[in-house]
């Protein structure tokens, strides 16, 4: 069986960056995630125009995938907008849709998007002290609404695992916009 053994790691409070760096960033790009976008001109603009980083997690590897092991790390997003939509994770479901997770906001300010497959929708604030729990079964994708880094920490089921096929192929039945300088909800025109 593969075990691991006990042992601490270092997370920043503000940048949520690993500086020891025993786990490592893993970055997505405006250009990985055009079709997740609302306005695909305006994402396709900002690749032309040299690509943006959207966010970026840091994680280990080495943590066992088993149902009793957990995964964490944290997650930085950055403030942007492509068009009026709010930088945001791609957002997945997890491959073994009955397990949760925790995300608890270090820094910065945002939402946590979620959608059930039957189309339940919720969307949670995420401000520096607080914790978002995301339920099993739930999709779950964050958006940075302010003007800095969004840093969260995160715990899940180590086994869980992450599906972001059925976002990239159906979307997301609610987009975050920017009107009038704030957040605000909206149907997704997209979504299939
Ligand atoms: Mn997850």
């Amino acid at each position: 069986m593969n075990t691991i053994a006990p042992f601490s790691l270092d997370f920043d409070l503000i940048t949520g960056m690993c500086k020891s760096g025993r786990a490592k960033p893993t970055q997505r790009f405006v250009s990985n995630m055009v079709s997740q976008f609302n306005d695909r001109a305006a994402a396709e603009a900002i690749v032309r125009g040299g690509d943006q980083l959207l966010y970026e997690f840091y994680e280990l590897s080495q943590i066992p995938e088993t149902a009793g092991d957990l995964k964490f790390g944290t997650s930085i997003l950055y403030p942007g907008k492509v068009g009026d939509e709010y930088f945001m994770t791609k957002g997945h479901f997890h491959t073994i849709l009955d397990t949760g997770e925790v995300y608890y906001t270090l820094s910065g300010r945002g939402a946590m998007l979620m959608e059930t497959p039957e189309g339940e929708t919720s969307l949670v604030e995420m401000t520096p002290g607080s914790a978002v729990y995301v339920p099993p079964r739930w999709a779950h994708r964050t958006i940075n609404t302010g003007g800095e880094p969004m840093v969260s920490f995160f715990v899940f089921r180590s086994d869980a695992g992450h599906d972001y096929g059925t976002i990239e192929q159906k979307g997301y039945r609610k987009l975050v916009v920017e009107r009038d300088g704030k957040p605000v909800m909206i149907d997704n025109p997209r979504w299939a």
